[in-house]
């Protein structure tokens, strides 16, 4: 399991999202327990421990899910992180079992797609809020575009040399208002110094600050312009940036 804080600030950032968006959720403060502020929750149902495959066990999702309980978590759980999440488990049960136990938590699924098929449409229309699938080539890319996906959905493709190249996005799902954590957790520099606004965009010039007319990274990060579209993107404002609005990538 794993969080999406890297830092405070990034925890401070996002209660401000937490007060804006979760009313009732308990409110942030110094100390105040890391568990009250987590957005993302990423479920590795599967790695690859000193070269063996050890799976999570329907014990430990329960056992995960309950303690999520305990704290009203209403985040993501983000199926999965590293391993392929359809590769030895039955995603979907585990998807449908969140989704009753965890009655204000969505789902979040990542995948290579291979499972993405007319059979497992349904399966995912029920039990996941947001497929999001990462494709080797074009025509898996016009495949999963052609499946009756409808919910949140996002599958891109990338290289290595420019990152995501194309990408696709159908946003019936929850997630275009979810924050987004760019310039809080990590922060792209250009070859010319210009601070762009993620990676995702940054070969279509999304420059909003350049650390040689500011003289300095720090002013060029800490000037008030990027201090607010930090807080707007954390607000879950997609609204300042044309790249933005299509965008369906998460905290
Ligand atoms: S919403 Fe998407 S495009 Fe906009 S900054 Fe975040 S990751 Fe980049």
């Amino acid at each position: 399991m794993s969080v999406a804080y890297m830092n405070e600030e990034f925890a401070y950032y996002h209660n401000l999202w937490n007060e804006k968006k979760r009313e009732g959720k308990e409110k942030f403060s110094s100390g105040a327990p890391l568990s009250k502020c987590i957005s993302t929750v990423s479920l590795m149902l599967s790695d690859t421990f000193s070269g063996k495959k050890r799976y999570m066990s329907f014990e430990n999702i329960k056992k995960i899910v309950k303690d999520l309980q305990a704290i009203n978590y209403d985040g993501a759980v983000s199926l999965s992180l590293y391993g392929e999440p359809f590769d030895g488990s039955n995603v979907f049960e585990i998807a449908e079992y969140i989704k009753d136990e965890l009655l204000n938590a969505s789902v979040f699924l990542y995948t290579n797609g291979l499972y993405v098929n007319e059979s497992a449409k349904d399966n995912i229309n029920e039990t996941i809020d947001l497929l999001t699938v990462k494709v080797s080539d074009e025509r898996e890319l016009e495949r999963i575009r052609n499946l009756d996906i409808r919910t949140g959905l996002y599958a891109f493709m990338e290289n290595f040399d420019v990152g995501i190249i194309k990408y696709i996005q159908k946003d019936e799902g929850s997630f275009v208002s979810m924050p987004c954590s760019s310039l809080i957790d990590k922060v792209v520099v250009s070859p010319v110094g210009d601070i762009c606004l993620c990676d995702v965009h940054q070969e279509q010039n999304c420059n909003i600050g350049n650390i040689f007319e500011k003289m300095s990274f720090e002013k060029v990060i800490d000037s008030p312009k990027i201090r607010n579209i930090q807080g707007e993107l954390l607000s879950g404002n997609r609204e300042l940036f044309d790249v933005c609005k299509v965008c369906g990538r998460v905290l």
